[in-house]
């Protein structure tokens, strides 16, 4: 949830036609400035939305270029008015550096020379919906909730092993038949160690947000699943599935005789090998 998006600013040579009609934007409230929620700051650091008015003069850049890099990673750069989109009426100037493009991303055009005060607004609607959805994708990237593909693991306890926190724990139910195996979130510190070690992608930090849960769910918020052996199509000894993505680890190309081969328990797959010659 975004409450106040903060606008940052940038002159970088205006005749200030694009200064004025900014202003107009905000002063005069039909033009509904105010709905954007939008408050305008002095500080580089806090800006999520920086707007750049001007042609980039040749003696402006360095401070131009060296201000952009105060501003956070996440910001969406707003060219306004048709001097830094193209270098307008000053393209091809010995003094001029235009357009701002060359040189930094920009998200949102906002032509006119000097763009109204309603085109202003639209492009700040487009800019402020721009910065929602990467704050929205940055909140689904950060820290996200561990999760677990049963069919994927190998039983290895790698991450049990690399866990610093204690928060998975694989307990064997029947011995060489099934094991549980439970991710207890509100101990997890989301720090991904598991993720990075687990051999088969079985255990991942997914895009979904971990959770605040409630007190009562304390010592419920647990991903809960229980990994079981299968048989040897030969011998019938009990076996630990090995899963596809495992092969692609190993293998350039999965052959069909591969993916047979590696139905087999460690014995039979050995001595199917030195008879067949298959790998
Ligand atoms: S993310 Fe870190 S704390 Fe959480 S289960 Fe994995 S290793 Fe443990
Ligand atoms: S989730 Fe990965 S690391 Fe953990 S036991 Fe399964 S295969 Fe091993």
């Amino acid at each position: 949830m975004v409450d106040n998006i903060n606008v940052y600013r940038i002159n970088a040579g205006s005749c200030n036609g694009c200064d004025v009609e900014l202003l107009a934007s905000i002063l005069v409230p039909k033009f509904g400035f105010d709905t954007l929620h939008c408050t305008y700051t002095n500080t580089p650091e806090e800006a999520n939305i920086v707007i750049v008015t001007g042609s980039i003069t040749t003696r402006f850049k360095p401070f131009l270029e060296a201000t952009l890099k105060r501003l956070p990673d996440e910001k969406v750069v707003v060219a306004m008015g048709i001097c830094p989109i193209t270098g307008g009426v000053f393209r091809d100037s010995y003094s001029i550096e235009d357009p701002l493009d060359r040189f930094v991303h920009v998200d949102v055009n906002i032509a006119g020379c000097p763009p109204s005060p309603q085109t202003i607004v639209d492009g700040l609607i487009k800019a402020c919906a721009l910065w929602k959805e990467k704050v929205s994708e940055c909140m689904n990237a950060y820290k996200g909730k561990i999760t677990f593909d049963k069919e994927q693991c190998v039983l290895c306890q790698t991450c049990a092993f690399v866990c610093p926190a204690g928060a998975i724990n694989i307990s064997c139910v029947e011995p060489q038949k099934n094991y549980d195996f439970i991710i207890w979130h509100n101990t997890c510190t989301v720090c991904g160690n598991c993720t990075y070690f687990c051999p088969t992608g079985a255990i991942t930090l997914s895009n979904t947000l971990a959770e605040a849960t409630p007190q009562s769910e304390k010592y419920t918020s647990i991903t809960a699943n229980m990994v079981e052996y299968t048989q040897c199509p030969n011998c019938h000894e009990p076996m630990i599935n090995v899963p596809l993505t495992m092969f692609k680890r190993g293998f350039k190309n999965v052959s069909q005789p591969i993916t047979s081969l590696f139905k087999l328990c460690p014995k039979c797959r050995r001595e199917h090998t030195f008879k067949q010659r298959v790998l």
